[in-house]
């Protein structure tokens, strides 16, 4: 058998307003850790925050480019519309009465594929997310102590795109990045590259809804996990052929990444396991500094003075 290019979800990227309500949010609220606070390397004057679990493991890792008084986004075809995080099976009356206790509004628990328990949620710039109740994921979860232990998110449990078209973004996911349909229901066709919660891929084909636009409270881009350089640079090469235009591959610090555009308009990345984020902080201390690639360090002064400062405030989210 070929070795597998691709093994899942790697990181999930949006768009957000006030810096500071996106730490409470995820910190806070979801109770994730800040694994890095570093700036977008493309536009240096806005935050790039990392969320996830305890050493930000590939397919744990939400991050955000938060643009103070970005107008907010419209949700739509050609977007991936729903981030789900996974939790226990056991959690969901906690999480009922968290939502509640913190003002956030969700939908009643639904029931989808038959067996597999959500809500529906927004997070504070309107995101759409969700949580997923399961007992498949072995992972652990991570807390600082806002949420116990047993009722901590997971990690992802999958992502989904809606799409004008189902055939040109399946045939891309099964033949160029080795995923498999693993259910299909009404109009929803579940991919995934591992078949395990963290990497379910939902395609919601719903040619009758409206276009997405971007802006605050939507995706950016979503990132598939390839293990090294090698498989990224072999994963291109098969991308190239299929006739997509593929980034050269950019150095994201803490992993190596690629870009294009899925047949439906969304923004994919393909980016490599390692290094990860333990490259320049101590795994202790992750996300208490502001970190800078080191072509960027020239410009520290500049860069923090046109920064917001943010502080991670996990005390004021305790049970
Ligand atoms: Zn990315």
């Amino acid at each position: 058998m070929n070795k597998q290019l691709i093994t899942g979800i790697h990181h999930v990227t949006a768009l957000a307003d006030d810096a500071q309500k996106n730490v409470d949010f995820y910190t806070g609220i979801l109770g994730l850790r800040m694994v890095k606070k570093t700036v977008n390397f493309d536009a240096p004057d806005v935050y790039h925050l990392y969320y996830g679990n305890e050493t930000g493991s590939p397919g744990t890792i939400m991050t955000f480019f938060p643009f103070q008084g970005m107008m907010k986004g419209r949700h739509g075809k050609g977007q991936m519309t729903a981030t789900s995080f996974s939790v226990p099976d056991t959690s969901l009356d906690y999480w009922l009465k968290r939502l509640k206790k913190f003002g956030i509004q969700h939908t009643a628990p639904q029931q989808r594929f038959d067996d597999e328990l959500f809500i529906y949620f927004e997070d504070i710039h309107g995101l759409g997310l969700e949580l997923v109740f399961n007992k498949e994921d072995q992972r652990p979860g991570f807390t600082y102590g806002q949420t116990p232990m047993e009722h901590a998110v997971k990690g992802f449990h999958g992502v989904a795109l809606t799409e004008e078209g189902y055939e040109r973004t399946a045939a891309l996911l099964l033949q160029g990045m080795d995923h498999q349909l693993v259910k299909e229901k009404g109009n929803r066709y579940r991919m995934s590259a591992s078949g395990v919660p963290g990497d379910f891929v939902d395609i919601i084909h719903s040619p009758q809804d409206s276009r997405g636009l971007g802006g605050s409270g939507t995706i950016h881009h979503l990132a598939f996990a390839t293990p090294d350089d090698d498989t990224q640079l072999l994963v291109r090469d098969k991308l190239l052929s299929k006739g997509f235009n593929v980034t050269p591959v950019l150095d994201r610090q803490y992993f190596h990444s690629i870009y294009f555009r899925e047949p439906g308009g969304i923004l994919f990345e393909v980016a490599t396991n390692p290094p990860g984020f333990a490259i320049d902080e101590h795994p202790a201390h992750l996300g208490e500094a502001l970190k800078l690639p080191p072509w960027q360090e020239a410009s520290r002064a500049t860069i923090e003075k046109g920064l917001q400062p943010i502080q991670v405030n996990t005390d004021k989210f305790m049970d």
